[in-house]
């Protein structure tokens, strides 16, 4: 006997609809590739998408056929979004910053059918258009322009293409486990893989991501997601902010922390989302406006571990709640969050403060454990054992696309790649990727604590630690880092800095200072390139013994 209640498919169509009908005119304000700033609401997001639904009609499109995007965060790429997933196909997102080849594997093996792109990567376009066979069709996200039309004499402006389209479409009752989007893993090594999301993954998702112990997101909030759209579906923001009916600044493709910052003022920005390094750039721009920021009630920060400064800075001079997350790609992304638990507010600031480092617990629908190796017997959760990290729940990855082997352990969880700590609370900190841990002498040294303590040094603007060969240790860690503008420290001090806050055999060998780091499409330090490039330092150094 089943229960007897109404049964309703979970669907991504169902969210723009609610917005539309309960939140019509909320706000969503997006500034164009051009710089200029369109604002409209809820309720024409749903007619544009309807409008759009209807044009792929004459596309001659099957359910399930896959239409990509390379798009900046603005109102057309998230009406492409819900008339793409809620007409029954699926909405591929593709990092632009990705290498030529790797975007062009990326279409091929989706087979996507058409590109919607921002007017910024028509040279990408056409540097790629005559690899990707499949692709039928390329979709400017933008009105007529003349040069974009002689670049590429066979566009399809998005305007033009929805302009005489009705606005009524009845969606399609699809189940909810068809499939929705694609999004594939930045991998730093190898063909990145796709993760194949589906409607009913992705409400769930939209849901434990807005609850008060997640990102706690309301109809009263201003969101500014500045984490891409083409970066696991924006975190699930896109979704979130339709299904309770916030208002959404996108930031489009300024990205640098002064573009930021005037949007948070101009536009009261309640809760913003992005990774450290947007972060770093936003709170200098801050500081240099001089503004308090004064809308801000809470940042969320993942996709890589969040230095400690920052949680400070905000707190302190911006009375700004830094919510510390965790995710990956295979996690849809949210699988764990910092929010503390009632009788954390007791505890001294400094236990409060370490408490809301760690990357936090998980939603309800998401489980973790840690293991040593292959194991499957779970390690003890006191906070002190390390172990890989690994995970399930209904919105966790169980095949990657095109391939027909289960990336699941044998009984069922998914290795996330990461070495962590889980409390007997459920606090997760992540110690390390397991490939950029550094072993010395067989000892483990965590490159992210090293990190952590470098970029609190306030003339250091970004720093990674990676191992370096050693004839001796194996492996010694050194420090790549980016001074800030004028600073004029030198590698004795930042050395002398790392003092009394780690163990001394932790502290690193060498100091190299440089002007930037390689950073991929997602905002990530790639310390693949830098171990390529600087792992052999210690050995040409006669003086280390
Ligand atoms: P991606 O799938 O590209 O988003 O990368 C996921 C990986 O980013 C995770 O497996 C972690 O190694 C890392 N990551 C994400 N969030 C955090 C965080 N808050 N702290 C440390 N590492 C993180």
């Amino acid at each position: 006997m089943f229960g007897k209640m109404m049964h309703q498919s979970l669907l991504i169509s169902n969210l723009i609809e609610h917005a539309a009908k309960y939140h019509a005119d909320t706000s969503i304000i997006s500034r164009e590739v051009s710089g200029q700033i369109t604002t409209t609401n809820w309720q024409q997001v749903q007619q544009n998408t309807k409008r759009l639904a209807n044009a792929f009609k004459t596309f001659n499109l099957n359910e399930g056929d896959r239409l990509a995007t390379i798009a900046w965060n603005n109102h057309r790429h998230l009406e492409s979004w819900y008339a793409i997933s809620g007409s029954g196909l699926v909405c591929h997102t593709i990092n632009p910053r990705l290498f030529p080849e790797q975007l062009i594997f990326i279409i091929n093996d989706a087979q996507d059918k058409a590109i919607f792109f921002d007017t910024t990567f028509l040279p990408l376009i056409n540097a790629i258009k005559d690899k990707v066979p499949t692709v039928e069709r390329f979709i400017c996200l933008s009105a007529f322009d003349e040069k974009v039309a002689t670049a590429l004499p066979e566009v399809i402006f998005y305007d033009e293409l929805i302009q005489d389209q009705s606005t009524t479409f009845d969606w399609p009752q699809l189940d909810e486990n068809t499939p929705s989007s694609l999004c594939y893993t930045s991998g730093t090594t190898g063909n990145p893989k796709g993760v194949l999301y589906s409607h009913r993954s992705t409400l769930l998702h939209t849901m434990a991501i807005s609850l008060p112990d997640s990102l706690n997101l309301s109809a009263k909030d201003i969101v500014m997601p500045v984490v891409p759209m083409f970066h696991v579906n924006a975190w699930g923001i896109p979704y979130a902010t339709a299904m309770v009916g916030s208002s959404i600044v996108l930031p489009g493709p300024n990205l640098d922390g002064e573009s930021l910052v005037n949007l948070i003022d101009d536009y009261k920005v309640t809760v913003a989302l992005g990774v450290p390094t947007i972060w770093q750039g936003l709170l200098a721009a801050a500081k240099k406006k001089g503004t308090r920021l004064e809308s801000m009630v809470r940042n969320v920060v993942g996709g890589a571990a969040c230095p400690p400064s920052i949680i400070r800075d905000f707190k302190y001079n911006y009375d700004c709640d830094t919510i510390h997350a965790w995710g990956m790609s295979e996690t849809s992304p949210l699988g764990t969050a910092n929010q503390p638990k009632a009788k954390h507010f007791a505890l001294n600031t400094e236990e409060f403060e370490q408490l809301r480092l760690t990357q936090g617990r998980p939603p309800f629908g998401i489980e973790l454990r840690i293991v040593d190796g292959d194991s499957t017997i779970p390690l003890e959760n006191d906070g002190q054992t390390q172990g890989n990290l690994q995970v399930r729940g209904p919105w966790v990855v169980d095949h990657y696309f095109n391939q027909e082997k289960s990336s699941l352990t044998v009984d069922g969880w998914f290795d996330t790649g990461d070495i962590a700590t889980i409390n007997s609370d459920g606090y997760m900190t992540i110690c390390d990727r397991a490939k950029d841990l550094i072993k010395s002498g067989g000892e483990w040294i965590s490159s992210v604590e090293i990190e952590n303590i470098a970029v609190g040094h306030p003339d250091i603007r970004m720093a990674a630690a990676i191992a370096a060969k050693h004839p001796k240790w194996d492996e010694r860690p050194i420090l790549i880092a980016v001074k800030q503008e004028n600073a004029s420290i030198t590698e004795a001090d930042i050395l002398a800095y790392f003092e009394n806050k780690i163990a001394r055999w932790q502290i690193p060998d060498a100091v190299i200072f440089v002007d930037a780091l390689p950073v991929n499409g997602t905002g990530k330090i790639v310390k693949a390139e830098l171990r390529a490039q600087y792992g052999d330092t210690l050995l040409q150094n006669d003086a280390v013994v």
